[in-house]
């Protein structure tokens, strides 16, 4: 049974999908004017791991993840460049999927173009003006609050506060200070799409809505992002959406937490940021996506090069364990499994799994797994039995790819270097000496080093 913190009702809710074995997801994409920094990076990794639980537990899961390639930041850039918003958009796209691909954040199932989808846009915004939701002013059309007055309700927040919070400028086209533009009349040097209303381009939530409800319908299961996305983008989101359908638009709304540094939260407009591209150059992606496994996805998550460093030395115990575990199973021998050991095995993967159900805790999972990486360490050992291994090899790698981590080869080791060990072992048994050096020769001249341990002779990689 997964449980969700649900941002609507402030509470973890059992998640239960609209359509049986389905669900869909939509998770805010980014505006691409630039690099993505590694504040952006939590998102993209932490529901690519959600996304990695659902399929591991037998959902099926439509993923759609946009790009925002028009607004006023690219628009800004593009000009400045001396370039076309659709090529400045082109680049960053590319550079996106070259980032999160290093990050080992998977393609989504779709990956919409708000530039494409300006007649679902339209569509959209006809149907609110024809229901009086929305008003058009000299080119422009604006979302109209008070006419939808359940407008607050994600975020919390009656209608009162946020109008004394909001002024309006006298020579404001709004008719209210919370009412919002779905779409915005034609200004020189920006790029424009035909309409009803004339020339112009989309507000930025609008287009939010329409790619979704286009993918996903326009009832679906969880819509995630950032925590700034709360308010207002998502609040609006749902006041369009079901402003124009008239019932729910997501059943569940997740949002993370910041990745700060110094306790501010890392973004462009603070200039406190540090690329992905910056990030890879000195770590591996692999210790970045620790970093991210290592916090729950809604608290506040601190970003420095000593938490790196823990992340990079918490990978290495992994690789170690790893290998450890697989050198273990390319010399066990067939023997009678050992039930304790097995249900020991079964015990964690079972917390692993109450970890990511409980509003997918990475961190409590993560815990499991090093505790599997303790029994590998303590008490699996060359006397084990190859099925016991088994299981504790199944565990392990359930875990890690759901993570989407230890991706790097370990290599096995070889058959012929695995026939010199054990044939060096009988040697030693034997206790004849110049044949285990030999043997010890021959096994280095194929890369590899043997060390003889209480617990036997353990092979590994030079
Ligand atoms: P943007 O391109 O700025 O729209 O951001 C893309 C995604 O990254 C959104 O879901 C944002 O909420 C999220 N995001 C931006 N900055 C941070 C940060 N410092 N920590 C966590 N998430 C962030
Ligand atoms: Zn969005």
């Amino acid at each position: 049974m997964i449980q969700i913190y649900n941002s609507q009702s402030r509470q973890k809710e059992v998640f239960k999908p609209i359509r049986e074995g389905k669900v869909g997801i939509y998770c805010c994409g980014p505006t691409v004017y630039d690099y993505f920094h590694i504040g952006n990076a939590r998102p993209f990794i932490m529901f690519d791991v959600f996304r990695r639980y659902l399929e591991s537990q037998g959902y099926e899961v439509t993923y759609v993840q946009n790009f925002t390639d028009v607004d006023d930041k690219m628009i800004e850039r593009a000009n400045r460049e001396g370039i076309t918003v659709k090529e400045l958009g082109e680049r960053f796209i590319d550079a996106y999927f070259k980032d999160a691909g290093a990050l080992g954040v998977r393609p989504a199932t779709v990956h919409p173009k708000a530039t494409e989808h300006m007649p679902q846009m339209i569509r959209l915004i006809q149907g609110l003006v024809d229901a009086g939701i929305a008003y058009e002013k000299d080119g422009s059309v604006y979302f109209h609050t008070p006419a939808f007055p359940e407008y607050g309700k994600l975020s919390g927040q009656n209608l009162e506060d946020l109008d004394s919070g909001a002024r309006i400028s006298v020579d404001d086209e709004k008719k209210n200070p919370l009412d919002f533009a779905l779409w915005k009349a034609e200004k020189p040097g920006e790029p424009s799409w035909d309409s009803p209303w004339g020339k112009g381009r989309p507000g930025w939530h609008i287009e939010c809505s329409a790619m979704s409800m286009e993918y996903l319908g326009e009832h679906f299961d969880i819509h995630c992002g950032g925590q700034d996305l709360l308010f207002p983008h998502h609040e609006n989101e749902v006041a369009q959406s079901e402003g124009f359908t008239g019932h729910p638009f997501v059943n569940y709304w997740m949002h993370n937490g910041f990745l700060n540094i110094d306790n501010a939260k890392m973004s462009k407009s603070l200039g406190n940021f540090f690329t992905v591209r910056d990030i890879l150059k000195e770590y591996d992606a692999e210790d970045v996506r620790m970093l991210m496994l290592s916090a729950h996805y809604r608290s506040p998550l601190n970003f420095s090069r000593d938490m790196m460093m823990q992340a990079k030395a918490s990978l290495t115990r992994l690789y170690t364990a790893k290998e450890r575990l697989l050198s273990l199973k390319a010399s066990a021998k067939d023997g009678e499994v050992n039930a304790e050991l097995i249900q020991e095995i079964a015990q964690m993967k079972e917390r692993f799994i109450a970890g990511m159900n409980n509003d997918f805790n990475t961190a409590e999972a993560m815990g499991a797994l090093f505790e599997l990486v303790y029994l590998i360490n303590t008490k699996l050992d060359e006397s084990t039995a190859l099925g016991t291994l088994n299981k504790a090899v199944e565990a392990f790698t359930d875990m890690t790819d759901i993570f989407g981590i230890l991706s790097k080869k370990t290599d096995e080791v070889p058959s012929e270097v695995q026939a010199l060990a054990d044939a060096r072992a009988q040697a030693r048994k034997d206790k004849n000496w110049a044949q285990s050096d030999a043997l010890r020769d021959q096994i280095a001249a194929l890369g590899y080093m043997v060390e003889d341990t209480p617990q036997g002779q353990k092979l590994r990689k030079k």
